[in-house]
Order: structure tokens, then C-alpha cells, then sequence
């Protein structure tokens, strides 16, 4: 296994990290937790709301019971919300760990997470779900979530203290020059970059940083003949292979959410390969994108073309064919089918050849024939 620099509870931060949130069972999580294990992946990132059905049926419950007897293999990280999950303040959920905004509110969360996970402290406690300034402004309130949090790491309820959220690379720098801050947990992969800078200005104020969705919500995980064609110069295997090295190589932890021994398995083989240097991943990258840009009629997805007379989501649907034309992948083809069946924005059969799109493109795409080249290919 690879590693990053950072070490958190005494322990080394692998380059994989183990995400608790799609389980589909107790017996699953063991099963993710201890394939991972051996190899030196330990670090836990538990929230009070995954995998909720009970109170004792719950990603927390169930970590808890993998790592009983074991526990101080792990780095357990906890955490709750100054808001609802979206981008305000809504409701008090305990339960779920939401709209936490008093210091006693944290205290009875922390408690409640020790609880369920059956540890008597937590490694890592973490300001969870920051998707808006206003909510990190909200956590700085006199008696609110971080004065209970500093209150619990006196008392050594809490080694270290970090923050998760959707930021912008402003509001990233924000989180880092609070100077309170010890982990960053934001979305990340080769598919969306556009935090990277951010990223490295934490890691360079001796923050970890973990990323989310290192595999694009799994949309990387399906096979790629072209794409492992085009990179075999760099031994690239497969889309995952190039997406989580590439996240790995820039120093940043890959939040796996695997769901079976199966995915830990392919997930830990892949990050003890050797990785690349950072400018070698930034290369690759930058491959990669020049790749889907080649696609035959490359959309760029600059909206340029809508409303679209029947209130198709144009770019969204360009998107997966560029992907579907450059890579072949089957998740572009997946996503589409799924999306069309539940959202008649995504119906390209609708599209009525008006032409309207067509005269405000900027790339003079011929977008009523790609809409039946769509129907006709990926459905
Ligand atoms: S040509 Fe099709 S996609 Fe373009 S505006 Fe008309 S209906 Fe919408
Ligand atoms: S204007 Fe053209 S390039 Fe831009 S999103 Fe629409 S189809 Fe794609």
C-alpha cells in the first residue's frame, strides 16, 4: 500500500481511505473493513446518518462491531452538521447528526457516536456536510459546534478536528486559514479538478486531505479499452487504476466507498502499485482531458444552447455521449438510461429537430442528430 505524508492518531494516512457510507449490510462492513486492514487501511470516515435504518442498525453500529477487540488498529473519524445536509440550517436531528449548532447539542453527538461505535474516543471529529460559507460562519457562533468540540479535545474525547464539505477553492482556503482545521474532506477525481489548487494550499499548511468520490461516484469504475490503450505508456490498466493513482499520486487520500471484499480487494491492489510523481498525474490528466475533447463533436458543456424548446438538458446529455464516444464506457451508458428513465430532461427522443439549439451553439454542433445518434447508441 501507498501512503501520504500525514500521520493522524499515530498512524500513517494510506493512500486509500475507507468511506462507510453505501454498505449494504453489517456483514459487508466487516467484510470492507477487514480486507482493508491488513494492507495498512485503516482510517474509518463513519457519519451518524449512513447506512441508517435503526439506531443500532447503522454504519456507526456496524463499524462498531467490526473493529470490537481490535480497535486500535483504526483511525475512527465521527461527525456532525451544522446544517441540514443541504446548504442551511434546517431541523434538529440527533438521530442523523444534523443541524447541530450548540455546544451541548455536540457534546450529546460526540457521546452518542462513542456509543454506536463502541470506542471511548474518536480520532478524528469532523464538521460534516459544509456545502455554504454561511454554515461555517454558523460553527464559529459563541457556544456553538466548534467551541463543543474544543471543549471535547481538552478532555481527550478527540484527537483531531476536521471539516467535510462541497467548498469552492476560496472557501477551502477559508477552512485552512481558521487554523483549527487538521483534515479537509472535499469532493475530488480526475474528472473534476477544479479544487486541486485549494487542496495543495492545505497540504502545504500540513493539512491531510481526503478525497471524495476519487472514482466519480463509480462512473471511472467501468472498463476501458481505449482509455487503457491510450495511457498503456504509463501502465495504466483501467479507468479506476488511472483515477485513483492519479489521486494518490498528488499526495491526497482516496475515499474508497467499497461495498465488498471484492471492491477492497481491487481497490487496495490498485494503490500499492507504484504511483507517478505529482507532474507525471498532472500530465495524465491533462491527457485525459485532452482525450474527451477529442470526441467526434465534443460538447463543452457551456449551456450556451438552452432552454432547449423541450426543456432538454442538452449539455447533461452531450456530457455522457462525449464520454461514451472518447472512452466507451459502459457507466456513461448506464447513467444516461438511468437518468432518462427518471427524468424526462434526459429523454433525447424527445428532441423535435427544431433546430433552435443548433443557431446558438458556438461549436456549430449538430445537436438534433447527436440526440438521435444518443437514442441510437446508448440507450
Ligand atoms: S433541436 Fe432538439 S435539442 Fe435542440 S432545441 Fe430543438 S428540441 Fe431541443
Ligand atoms: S452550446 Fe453547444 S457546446 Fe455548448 S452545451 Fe450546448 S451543445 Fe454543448
Amino acid at each position: 500500500m501507498n501512503f501520504t505524508r500525514f500521520t493522524l492518531a499515530g498512524q500513517s494516512l494510506a493512500s486509500l481511505s475507507i468511506g462507510c457510507m453505501r454498505w449494504p449490510s453489517r456483514e459487508a462492513a466487516a467484510e470492507v473493513i477487514n480486507t482493508c486492514a491488513p494492507h495498512g487501511v485503516t482510517y474509518l470516515d463513519t457519519s451518524p446518518a449512513y447506512c441508517f435504518q435503526t439506531p443500532e442498525e447503522n454504519t456507526e453500529c456496524w463499524v462498531g462491531a467490526a473493529i470490537a477487540g481490535q480497535r486500535e488498529r483504526f483511525v475512527v473519524s465521527a461527525k456532525c452538521a451544522v446544517g441540514g445536509g443541504g446548504n442551511e440550517i434546517g431541523e434538529y436531528n440527533p438521530e442523523r447528526g444534523f443541524s447541530i449548532t450548540t455546544a451541548d447539542q455536540v457534546r450529546g453527538m460526540i457521546d452518542q457516536s462513542m456509543r454506536r461505535l463502541g470506542v471511548d474516543h474518536l480520532d478524528c471529529y469532523q464538521l460534516w456536510a459544509v456545502h455554504a460559507p454561511a454554515l461555517f460562519d454558523a460553527a464559529h457562533r459563541p457556544g456553538g459546534w466548534l467551541e463543543g468540540v474544543l471543549a471535547a479535545r481538552d478532555e481527550g474525547l478527540i484527537t483531531h478536528i476536521g471539516i467535510t464539505g462541497h467548498a469552492d477553492g476560496d472557501e477551502i482556503r477559508r477552512w485552512v486559514d481558521s487554523g483549527w482545521v487538521e483534515i479537509i474532506t472535499v469532493p475530488f477525481n480526475i474528472m473534476n479538478t477544479g479544487r486541486l489548487e485549494a487542496m495543495q494550499y492545505a497540504m502545504d499548511n500540513d493539512i491531510a486531505v481526503i478525497a471524495m468520490n476519487p472514482l466519480a461516484g463509480g462512473f471511472l469504475g467501468a472498463a476501458s479499452g481505449p482509455l487503457a490503450e491510450k495511457m498503456a505508456d504509463m501502465g495504466v490498466s483501467s479507468a479506476a487504476d488511472l483515477a485513483l493513482r492519479y489521486v494518490a499520486s498528488l499526495g491526497i487520500s482516496a475515499l474508497g466507498g467499497m461495498t465488498s471484499a471484492f471492491e477492497a480487494e481491487m481497490n487496495t491492489t490498485t494503490l500499492s502499485q507504484p504511483l507517478w510523481s505529482p507532474e507525471e498525474a498532472l500530465e495524465l490528466g491533462a491527457r485525459f482531458t485532452q482525450l474527451i475533447e477529442s470526441a467526434p463533436h465534443f460538447c463543452t458543456g457551456c449551456a450556451y444552447c438552452l432552454p432547449c424548446t423541450e426543456d432538454l438538458d442538452i449539455p447533461g446529455i452531450l456530457r455522457l455521449r462525449n464520454y461514451h464516444k472518447t472512452f466507451d464506457l459502459e457507466s456513461a451508458r448506464r447513467e444516461y438510461r438511468d437518468k432518462s428513465r427518471r427524468d424526462e430532461r434526459f429523454q433525447a427522443d424527445r428532441c423535435t429537430a427544431c433546430g433552435t439549439c443548433e443557431g446558438l451553439c458556438p461549436n456549430s454542433l449538430p445537436v438534433s442528430t447527436l440526440m438521435a445518434e444518443v437514442m441510437r447508441e446508448m440507450v
